[in-house]
C-alpha cells in the first residue's frame, strides 16, 4: 500500500465484500436488524451479475407449476421486495433503473455505508480472525480500510478466502466428499463460465452494421460450431434475437478452464463471438433483421 495516497478508515459491525444480490441482501438484512454495515463493492453499481452490466436478472426466483393446479410459486423476502419495487417504478425493465432501484433500497437505510468502486485487495488477520479489509477506491484514489466485528464474503469469487488463507475448493465435488447422493462420482474443477449477451432494438428503417475488426466471421449457420465450448451439443445454436434486452445466453466460455484467472482472454473471445454473431444475423443470410440495431453488449 503506497503511503503517499489518501487513506480512510471505517468502523462497523458487519463488512460485506461484494455488492451483488447476495451482498446487497446480506447488508440490508443485517442493517434492518440494527447492525452498522459497510458494503465494499468494486463496481459503480450494485447487483453484480444482476446489474445493468451483465443483465442476469433473477428470473429463477419464481416458477410456474403446471396449469391445472394453478399454483404460482414465488420466493419471498428481499428478492420479492426488490421485484415489487421494480414493477412499481420500472415496469418496462430499463436496466439502469433496475440498478437505481436496488441502490435506493440500500441508500434508504441509514445503517448502511456504501463504498462503491472499491476493490478489496487486502485483509488483516488476528490469528484466525479477520480484523479489517482494505480496498482501493479508484474514483477517489483512496485506500479504504474497514474494521468490523464480522465480514461476509459475497464477492462471488471468494476473494476473502484467498486473502486470508482460508480453506476453499473450486469446481464440483464428488458424492463421497459430503455424502451428497446427487453429486457426481468424481470431482472436477468445472464452474459456471463467463458470458456476454447482446440487446437489440427494432427501428423503422434499415440499419447497416459494420463489425469491428476483432469480430469473428460466422459465414454459415454451421460456423457456430466454434462459438462455444459446449456448442457441439446443439448445432446450429439458436440465434433468434428478441427485444427482451439480453439475448444469446449460450455465448458462454470458461467453465472448464480457470474462470477467474483466464477472464481477460475469455472476455476478448466472447466479445469477438458476440459481434461476429450480430454480423452473421445482419449480413450473412436472411434473418429478417434489416431494421434492427445493436443496442447493448
Ligand atoms: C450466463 C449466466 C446464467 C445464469 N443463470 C442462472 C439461473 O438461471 N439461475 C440462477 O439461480 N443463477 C444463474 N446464474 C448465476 C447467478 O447469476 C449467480 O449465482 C448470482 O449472480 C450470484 O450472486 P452473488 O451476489 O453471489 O455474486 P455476483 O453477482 O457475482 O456479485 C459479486 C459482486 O462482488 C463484486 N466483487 C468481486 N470481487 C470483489 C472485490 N475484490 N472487491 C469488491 N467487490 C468485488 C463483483 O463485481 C460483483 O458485483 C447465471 C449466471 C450466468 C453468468
Amino acid at each position: 500500500m503506497n503511503a503517499s495516497l489518501k487513506k480512510k478508515i471505517l468502523n462497523c459491525d458487519l463488512c460485506v465484500v461484494g455488492g451483488g444480490l447476495s451482498g446487497s441482501f446480506a447488508a440490508l438484512a443485517a442493517a434492518r436488524h440494527g447492525a452498522k454495515v459497510v458494503v465494499m463493492q468494486d463496481r459503480p453499481m450494485l447487483g453484480g451479475n444482476a446489474s445493468s452490466e451483465i443483465r442476469m436478472c433473477p428470473r429463477g426466483a419464481k416458477c410456474r407449476k403446471p396449469a391445472e393446479d394453478a399454483i404460482y410459486d414465488r420466493e419471498t423476502g428481499l428478492i420479492s421486495e426488490l421485484e415489487e419495487r421494480q414493477i412499481y417504478g420500472n415496469p418496462t425493465l430499463v436496466y439502469s433503473i433496475w440498478d437505481a432501484t436496488l441502490y435506493s433500497m440500500l441508500r434508504e437505510n441509514e445503517n448502511i455505508t456504501l463504498c462503491l468502486n472499491t476493490s478489496c485487495v487486502d485483509a488483516e488477520m488476528d490469528g484466525g480472525k479477520i480484523v479489517s479489509v482494505t480496498g482501493w477506491q479508484g474514483t477517489t484514489y483512496t485506500w479504504v480500510t474497514v474494521e468490523a466485528k464480522l465480514f461476509a464474503d459475497c464477492s462471488g469469487d471468494s476473494i476473502l478466502a484467498t486473502l486470508t488463507g482460508a480453506e476453499y475448493r473450486v469446481g464440483r465435488e464428488a458424492k463421497s466428499e459430503f455424502g451428497e447422493t446427487l453429486a457426481q462420482d468424481v470431482a472436477d474443477n468445472h464452474t459456471m463460465g463467463m458470458s456476454i449477451l447482446l440487446g437489440a432494438k427494432e427501428t423503422d428503417r434499415p440499419v447497416k452494421f459494420t463489425p469491428p475488426t476483432f469480430a469473428k466471421t460466422f459465414a454459415k449457420e454451421s460456423d457456430f460450431a466454434s462459438s462455444g465450448e459446449n456448442s457441439d451439443e446443439n448445432l446450429p445454436r439458436d440465434h433468434e434475437v428478441g427485444t427482451n434486452g439480453c439475448n444469446l445466453w449460450w455465448n458462454e466460455l470458461g467453465g472448464m478452464v480457470d474462470s477467474i484467472h483466464d477472464t481477460e482472454e475469455l472476455r476478448d473471445e466472447l466479445l469477438a463471438n458476440i459481434y461476429g454473431i450480430w454480423d452473421h444475423i445482419k449480413n450473412q443470410g436472411d434473418h429478417g433483421k434489416e431494421n434492427w440495431d445493436l443496442d447493448w453488449v
